[in-house]
């Protein structure tokens, strides 16, 4: 399955694109008969899945933590796609790992190597797992023999790498997606659905917070130069991103404030700490704070005039709880809604995987990740000057379309 057919560029973003999305292998799902009466929620059965030959082949590049600990486990959770090939500049590891997972020696290649994939059977979407700074070259080169790319976040370390590597992709005729796991998990698409139906009235306010205690003083995270930043690029992005993609608006200006401690040898190159205020458009501000020397702490609360909702823990992997409260009758109301907790990477990569069978653009394409690295850069510029920054609304939408609706 290459990288063939092209959408033709006004239809991109368009809700008639988002209607293509039935469910791939949508002809084999089973309906059991219901045991339960009418009044209980329906009992959803996983899939339909797609058998092993037909299912997107996904080459993993870089084999460090992320790749170890959630993506490739999360291809057993997934609906639509394998992992046939690993790239890594690390033989012995990458044979470890492809014996758990069934991956052919033939396979496993090195950087160098990297343009083998273009005819290697089996690989139709390559995902790129490296540090920040290299994420520009591997989309490029995987544009250029011709494959989908999944990349993951923050996109680059500079708006004009972004640029290149949409350009690239668009050249190329091949998908790119950034890998904005958030956006395709349960509780936050519910959280976005009650912004977008006024169920907290209008929002004003945004407070959020993606904060860890980094370690090893010599980790990429910790090089300017890899990583583009400290803490606001690698976990702040977070915050951002929820607050651009659940509410539909983008910042105009920014206000900034990063720390660098100097006797701290982690942060010689980059911020330890980085706290914003966007202002948005509508008169909506989102303040949020992040930071790489405090106990691990991520939330997310939007607060409308008549209601808030809050993900209390928000950013994580697993566990993220989504709470609301509301005035009724001059009382504080209180809701917890029961939402089954979802493997994101699995939903993400099928996301991808959909894409490429329908020949639809990703949710979370390039422009998405251009935008927050736009954000980005005037918040380095704001914290550098001491003032506010206005930032450009971006050309069109920043995000393909709609995703299709959650299973009940
Ligand atoms: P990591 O350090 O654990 O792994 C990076 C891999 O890149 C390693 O296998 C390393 O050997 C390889 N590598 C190749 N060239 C390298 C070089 N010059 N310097 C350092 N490493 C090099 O990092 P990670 O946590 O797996 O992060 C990888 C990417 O995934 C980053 O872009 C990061 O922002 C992103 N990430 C995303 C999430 C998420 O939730 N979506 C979570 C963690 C990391």
């Amino acid at each position: 399955m290459g990288a063939t057919g092209a959408l033709a560029g006004a239809a991109l973003f368009t809700a008639e694109a988002a209607a293509q999305q039935s469910k791939p292998g949508s002809e084999n799902t089973v309906t059991l008969p219901p045991i339960d009466a009418a009044t209980e929620p329906p009992l959803t059965t996983p899939g339909p899945f797609l058998p092993p030959n037909k299912r997107v082949g996904f080459a993993v590049v870089g084999l460090g933590n992320l790749s170890l600990d959630q993506i490739l486990p999360a291809f057993g959770k997934s609906d639509y796609c394998k992992v046939t090939a690993l790239v890594s500049g690390d033989r012995g590891k990458a044979l470890k790992i492809a014996a758990q997972y069934g991956i052919a020696e033939s396979n496993l290649i090195d950087y160098a190597g990297y343009e083998t994939l273009k005819n290697m059977p089996g690989v139709d979407v390559i995902y790129i797992v490296l540090p920040n700074s290299m994420h520009r070259e591997f989309v490029v080169r995987g544009a250029k023999i011709g494959k989908h790319i999944l990349c993951e976040k923050p996109m680059a370390t500079s708006a004009r790498d972004c640029e290149d590597m949409i350009a690239a992709c668009k050249q190329a005729n091949v998908k790119l997606m950034i890998a904005y796991r958030q956006q395709y998990e349960p509780m936050n698409r519910t959280l976005g659905k009650a912004v977008a139906d006024g169920k907290l009235g209008k929002v004003h306010s945004i407070v959020a917070s993606n904060s860890q205690n980094v370690g090893d003083p010599t980790q990429w995270r910790l090089n300017r130069k890899l990583a583009g930043g400290g803490c606001m690029p690698d976990v702040g992005i977070y915050c951002l991103n929820a607050a651009r993609f659940l509410t539909n608006e983008e910042p105009e200006e920014v206000l900034a404030v990063t720390v660098q401690p100097k006797d701290d040898p982690r942060f010689k190159e980059v911020e330890s700490r980085c706290e914003v205020i966007a202002r948005f458009p509508s008169g909506m501000t989102a303040t949020f704070t992040s930071a790489y020397d405090v106990h691990r702490s991520n939330f997310l609360r939007l607060e409308g005039d008549t209601a808030w909702g809050e993900m209390s823990p928000g950013f994580g992997y697993h566990g993220s709880k989504l709470h609301f409260s509301r005035l009724e009758d001059g009382k504080d109301v209180e809701m917890t809604p029961s939402i089954e907790e979802k493997d994101q990477f699995a939903l993400e990569m099928d996301h991808m995987a959909t894409c490429v069978l329908q020949n639809v653009q990703p949710h979370t394409p390039g422009e998405e990740g251009l935008q927050d690295q736009r954000l980005i850069e005037a918040i380095y510029k704001s914290a550098a000057s001491g003032r506010g920054v206005k930032v450009s609304q971006p050309n069109g939408p920043t995000r393909g379309p709609a995703l299709p609706p959650m299973k009940a």
